[in-house]
């Protein structure tokens, strides 16, 4: 990275930030108290430098197939039960680990329905408006799966993420993964995959090479 895109990166101001089911849970399902731990610590630390975050996190289906005792969502109504049941455990344990830094946590469940109706979403946006502004505390976005109908839901948590920060007008949106970043194809499958470490334009050769998501 240049000297100007971190110069670039270190003003932003307004920040939204989406960690994957991958990152944020042991592969058993179970949630990992030290990401969560070290996610709050350092949010709580940005916030007190006046950097505001959006928080859009995933890992309610997953941790909800674990506690389940399923080891996938073998349908789509297992699939919502999961998320049901994970979204509480994951909201109760961001509000744990956010208490340790006197910050409120705002559970905000969304549909396509809010990121796509002009009135919903100015409400939306009021909303973590006041939520990060005035009251700092950490707005946690996550689709409303249990609801979201099968073929209109926003499906990807990448997705929420890039439309909120735009809808926002965020300064960054900071995307974590367990993986590291673009590849010339999927380093799980192919060894000769090359790592691209900065995008300056997206092009056709770059649009190419998105690819269908290998999660549940
Ligand atoms: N909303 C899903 C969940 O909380 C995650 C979607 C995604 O993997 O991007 O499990």
């Amino acid at each position: 990275m240049t000297a100007k895109e971190r110069e670039r990166l270190s003003r932003a101001q307004r920040l939204v930030v989406k960690i994957g089911s991958n990152a944020l849970c042991h592969p058993s399902g179970e949630l990992d108290q030290e990401v969560l731990s070290s996610l709050a610590e350092e949010i709580s630390q940005l916030a007190e430098t006046k950097k505001r975050t959006i928080l859009v996190t995933s890992g309610a289906v997953k941790i909800g197939l674990h506690k389940l005792g399923q080891s996938r969502a073998k349908d789509l109504p297992t699939r919502q039960a999961a998320a049901a049941v994970g979204q509480s455990e994951l909201l109760s344990s961001y509000h744990r680990a956010f208490s340790a830094h006197g910050m409120p946590v705002a559970q905000i469940l969304l549909t396509q329905a809010e990121l796509s109706d002009f009135k919903r979403y100015l409400h939306l946006s009021n909303a973590l408006d006041a939520l990060i502004s005035r009251h700092n505390a950490v707005p946690i976005l996550n689709e409303n799966d249990p609801v979201s109908a099968a073929g209109v839901e926003i499906g990807e948590n990448d997705r929420l993420a890039a439309l909120v920060a735009s809808k926002i007008n965020a300064d960054l949106l900071v995307l974590l993964s367990d993986v590291d970043g673009l590849y010339t194809s999927d380093p799980n499958k192919d060894p000769d995959a090359r790592f691209i470490p900065v995008v300056e334009i997206v092009n056709q050769e770059i649009y190419a090479l998105a690819a269908e998501t290998s999660s549940f």
